[in-house]
């Protein structure tokens, strides 16, 4: 008999639904995903046969029993297939290679000082080609490429605007899928850092929120309710171009005063180069340099509380409006955390509504710098499982 439409998709929604519950709660029994799915057990069985000859699962047993006898219990076959995670930031490209679980197999890294999108996507074919060279033996192979990106994405993936890129219009997934023939999702790094530190990191027993990505520019990607927020074409957590100085400085997004000006990497540099801060013949003047001599240097360490300051003020206004339960402040700024964190704290402390704050936490990322990385290859993963793995 041929199935109807309907049918297919209901069968469709059942076996993401039996694969999500044994992905999530691995090892677990046939009667056990019945009773969790409140699937009937002959359906349950079927799909369980489906999903074995996938190779997307696998049997071991017997399990724990209640009396009688024991069950044959099903497990997530992790290692069906790997993922690739990239983070394009303004000044590195950091790819991973994970399992479908997200746990990191191999990772490449390069640093860079302003390339053009030409060198750029160069440098992307070198880290993503030595991650897919060392794929190990598995049914599936590489499923998916996923990379995040510190602009505006629309939902088909290209990159409408990438102020410290200088990138307007580049249809980035194309480029890639083209070169790969690997399915390509490109999303904000923010959205996908907030979504990897809920999936992975600091995030994962709260429901509401605010991932604040601090690099060169300022990004914000918002979980609410357990779900990324991510507006109505895509574009939400552009808050590193909220005007915190009316007279500000000139964005390069053509706003003026803009967040990101005063509270991100970019304007520790320029702090730095104001107070002729050079580094010895040689060395570049970089946030890694300032975060290797803040020890010994009592003026690099105001710089990092001045960046906690300005931070603050933007996070004071994120608390009063999505009053949420955990701002996660993540990327490269992390690493100077115990410099900007007293003013930082202050700030928002001091200033938010005081009943914003009874509930709130803050915490810095202990992700490193891998939540993007992390969160764009899980994209990457549901595709390819069809399954939402949050929950
Ligand atoms: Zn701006």
């Amino acid at each position: 008999m041929n199935q109807t439409w309907n049918q297919h998709v209901v069968k469709k929604e059942n076996k993401t639904l039996v694969l999500e519950i044994i992905k999530n709660k691995s090892p677990i029994s046939r009667a056990d995903v019945a009773q969790t799915t409140g699937l009937n057990k002959g359906t349950v069985s079927s799909l369980v046969s489906e999903l074995l000859n996938e190779n997307l699962i696998y049997e071991s047993g017997p399990g724990e029993s209640s009396g009688g006898r024991r069950p044959v219990m099903l497990l997530f076959n992790q290692l069906a297939g790997y993922s690739i995670g990239i983070d394009l930031g303004v000044n590195y490209l950091l790819g991973i290679l994970t399992d479908l679980n997200g746990e990191i197999i191999q990772e490449e890294r390069v640093s860079f000082d302003d390339l053009s999108y030409e060198e750029i996507v160069n440098q992307l074919f070198h880290i993503i080609d030595p991650l897919i060279a060392s794929v190990p033996e598995s049914p599936y192979g590489i499923i998916g490429i996923g990379i995040g990106v510190p602009g505006i994405v629309n939902n088909e993936g290209e990159v409408l605007l990438a102020p410290n890129l200088n990138w307007k219009q580049i249809k980035l997934k194309q480029v890639i899928e083209n070169k790969y023939e690997l399915p390509v999702i490109v999303e904000n790094e923010a959205n996908a850092g907030a979504y990897g530190e809920s999936k992975f990191g600091v995030g994962q027993s709260f429901e509401n929120i605010v991932y604040v990505s601090v690099g060169v520019g300022i990004g914000v990607g918002l979980v609410l309710n357990r779900n990324l927020y991510k507006g109505s074409s895509g574009f939400s957590g552009e808050m590193g171009h909220m005007t915190i100085e009316a007279s500000g400085l000139d964005c390069r997004c053509g706003n003026k005063g803009c967040w990101e000006l005063y509270a991100s990497e970019q304007a520790l540099i320029r702090k730095a180069k104001q107070l002729n801060l050079v580094p010895p013949e040689g060395q570049e003047l970089s946030f890694d340099f300032l975060v290797e001599h803040a020890d010994s240097n009592n003026q690099i360490v105001q710089l990092f509380e001045e960046i906690g300051e300005y931070l603050g003020v933007g996070i004071t206004n994120i608390v009063n409006t999505f009053n949420p339960d955990q701002i996660i402040i993540g990327n490269r700024i992390a690493t100077a955390q115990k410099w900007i964190q007293p003013k930082l704290f202050n700030r928002i402390y001091n200033f938010a509504l005081k009943q914003h704050l009874h509930n709130l936490n803050i915490n810095f990322t202990q992700l490193t710098t891998h939540s993007t990385a992390l969160g764009v290859a899980a994209f990457a993963i549901e595709k390819f499982l069809e399954v939402d793995i949050i929950h």
